[in-house]
């Protein structure tokens, strides 16, 4: 019986990856996407193990697109560990990891953009000038030069998840989007790339925020306005202060109800800053037992 063994190729420009593409037999194997920024974590693993599990050819990205910070503190700080990355998707078996430099990513007098104008513009786009202007940009491109059947995102970040099937539909790309549900720690924090980012104390405080996310229920209400009004006192009380957003909204078209509609699913939609490391979570409402009166 014969070893089969899994040898992960390294392609660092697009000459080499075009190189290795070539050499997909297409008609056995499907290509299944997982791109992300580095850093990875358990998060990220998840979404690659789905695309092994599904005995896809996983292609794994690593890129940390300038175009989608709106603050140049943020891109230098943003963190990165590409030898352990690459060792780490080795051990998984990922077949291909494509690590794209800037300049042949945006050269000199780049200028073309792509930009979804519905979704894009609530929030973190709201808060974050051209953010989602920028990871499409950047999707699209990875869309076009890898020709992925499947690509792989997580439920952490929810609403680029929603802009980016919005942008598959509305291109009529040929490709699907699978999405993974979000993994954290044991206590509740969303794995975060940007966690790494966080001191001790400040650790502990994030992690107090899915524990506050997980209440709303025993709130009572289904008012929105008045859970809004209720999680921010209780933000505030724990010491988490900044808060960008706190938003209810439905996951279908991420539209604010006056009413938690049970039948629809609805979630909570967060950004804070915890001592300039921004964070951001969603949580799915379960269902809302009537005040006993
Ligand atoms: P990033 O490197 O942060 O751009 O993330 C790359 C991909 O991993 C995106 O599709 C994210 O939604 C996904 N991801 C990041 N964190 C998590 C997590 N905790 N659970 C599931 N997916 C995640």
């Amino acid at each position: 019986m014969g070893i089969y063994i899994v040898q992960t190729v390294i392609a660092r420009n697009f000459k080499s990856l075009s190189h290795t593409l070539k050499n997909i037999d297409l008609k056995k194997n499907k290509i299944g996407l997982v791109p992300t920024m580095g850093c990875l974590h358990d998060g990220h693993l998840e979404l690659i193990k789905k695309s092994k599990k599904l005995n896809y050819f996983t292609i794994v990205t690593i890129f940390i697109n300038p175009l989608q910070f709106n603050n140049k503190a943020d891109l230098k700080s943003y963190p990165s560990k590409e030898k352990t990355d690459i060792i780490l998707l080795k051990k998984n078996k990922v077949n291909l990891i494509f690590i794209p430099n800037i300049a042949e990513v945006y050269p000199k007098n780049y200028s073309t953009y792509l930009y979804e104008s519905s979704f894009s513009k609530i929030l973190c786009g709201k808060h974050r000038k051209n953010h989602f202007s920028g990871v499409t940009t950047i999707v699209l491109k990875l869309f076009l030069l890898i020709k992925p059947n499947f690509v792989f995102f997580g439920e952490k970040d929810f609403q680029q998840l929603v802009i980016i099937s919005k942008i598959v539909k509305d291109l009529n790309l040929d490709l699907k989007i699978i999405k993974v549900p979000t993994v954290r720690d044991e206590y509740g924090l969303a794995l975060s790339s940007r966690n790494n980012l966080l001191s001790k104390k400040n650790l502990l405080l994030a992690r107090k925020l899915y524990q506050s996310l997980k209440k709303v229920e025993e709130y009572k209400t289904k008012d929105v306005k008045h859970i809004i009004n209720k999680l921010k006192t209780s933000l505030k009380k724990l010491g988490i202060t900044n808060i960008e957003y706190l938003e209810i909204r439905e996951s279908i078209n991420l539209k604010t109800p006056r009413y938690i509609d049970e039948k629809k699913e609805t979630r909570v939609f967060v950004a804070v800053n915890i001592n300039k490391v921004r964070l951001i979570d969603n949580y799915v409402i379960k269902k809302i037992s009537p005040r006993k009166v």
